[in-house]
């Protein structure tokens, strides 16, 4: 029979790493300022602590890792968990800045008619560790601290509204000085639409992450259509729930919105998002849909862009048009399910 393994150090918040003190102080700053991969790396601390430490601790949480670099310079990460399930980060080093987008979830639930993931099913949830541990994974293939990593997005696989425990728990993680210590306005948590999710959020006082919402429709059939598990939750609702967050935390709600030609780029698609929008301060992301093997939906022409972008405009909504990156890695929004580019392609988007 093969052994459990290890408990995951990284699933630990940084004030419990089972070290007291100073001698805590050093761990974290080997596992998130330096990003060793192994226990003998860390050789300020005596060797018996670290035999103890190797014992009783698991510090990688994946078996594997492959890579896969487009061209414009991203880079998909699979991982590869030892339960033997995977999933997928993605790497997108801007010339002033790096971001990551991560997963929270092998596969997902939510099942978006346009997403590569959502065609996948739902595997599981991945733990705390697991979500932190591709920030830690990724500086280390690209030879870097990870504390150079400045910006996250949780739009990798998966619905983080429901994982929201491990989610949280990884954003302070991500956020404490003596871990990865990110700002927290750097850190943006995506989801379908999720509004007890959403209202949690706004409670989360400490926290102070930006919230992204994948409306993708301004009308309840179209949503349905292209959101099926949408219908736990109305445009209404979702939209209720976004004016209460913005009551109790002040923070701008960016409204992401992938272009699916002929099904939600009419112009009275644009009219009725911008009357939904009315009192809300929000920016718009217009995300051309990328292609995945067996998708049933195509990106709006470029012009049809231009013209739903122009009438937002009109009405005075702030919006822009996202290109995303990595489409020849598999990498891009709504592409992420496990494959190998050339093959069929895979990453989400939230
Ligand atoms: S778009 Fe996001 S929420 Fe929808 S199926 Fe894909 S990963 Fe899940």
């Amino acid at each position: 029979m093969t052994a459990a393994p290890l408990p995951l150090l990284l699933d630990l918040h940084p004030d419990d790493f089972p070290l007291p003190g100073f001698r805590r102080r050093q761990l974290l700053e080997w596992v998130y300022q330096h990003g060793v991969g192994s226990y003998e790396q860390m050789h300020t601390l005596p060797a018996e602590l670290r035999a103890e430490l190797a014992a009783g601790w698991r510090l990688n949480p994946f078996d594997d890792i492959e890579t896969f670099r487009s061209d414009d310079g991203s880079v998909k990460y699979l991982f590869t968990l030892p339960d033997g399930r995977q999933m997928e980060a993605v790497y997108m080093p801007y010339l002033d800045r790096k971001t990551i987008c991560v997963s929270t979830m092998v596969g997902c639930p939510a099942r978006c008619a346009f997403c590569a993931t959502g065609a996948m099913g739902f595997g599981r949830n991945l733990t705390p560790g697991e979500i932190v541990g591709q920030i830690l994974a990724v500086a280390g293939g690209e030879g870097i601290e990870p504390r150079e990593i400045r910006n996250l997005v949780f739009m990798g696989m998966g619905e983080a509204m429901l994982n929201y425990d491990n989610t949280m728990q990884a954003a302070r993680i991500l956020l404490h000085p003596q871990a990865l210590g990110m700002s927290k306005r750097r850190v943006t948590l995506s989801t379908v639409g999720i509004a007890k999710g959403i209202r949690r959020l706004a409670e989360e006082d400490d926290l102070g992450i930006k919230l992204a919402i994948s409306l993708h429709a301004p009308d309840e059939e179209t949503r349905q259509q292209i959101i099926p598990t949408g219908g736990a939750n109305s445009i209404d609702e979702i939209m209720q729930a976004a004016r209460d967050y913005q009551a109790k935390t002040g923070r701008r709600i960016t409204m992401e919105y992938t272009m699916l030609r002929g099904i939600n780029d009419h112009l009275w698609q644009a009219e009725l998002l911008a009357e939904r929008l009315e009192g809300l301060v929000s920016h718009v992301n217009l995300i051309p849909m990328n292609p995945w093997p067996g998708s049933n939906f195509v990106s709006s022409t470029e012009e049809q862009i231009q013209a739903f972008y122009d009438l937002l405009e009109e009405r005075g909504v702030d919006v822009s048009v996202r290109r995303s990156r990595g489409k020849d890695a598999g990498a891009a929004c709504g592409q992420l399910a496990l494959k190998r580019p050339g093959a069929a392609q895979g990453h989400a988007g939230a």
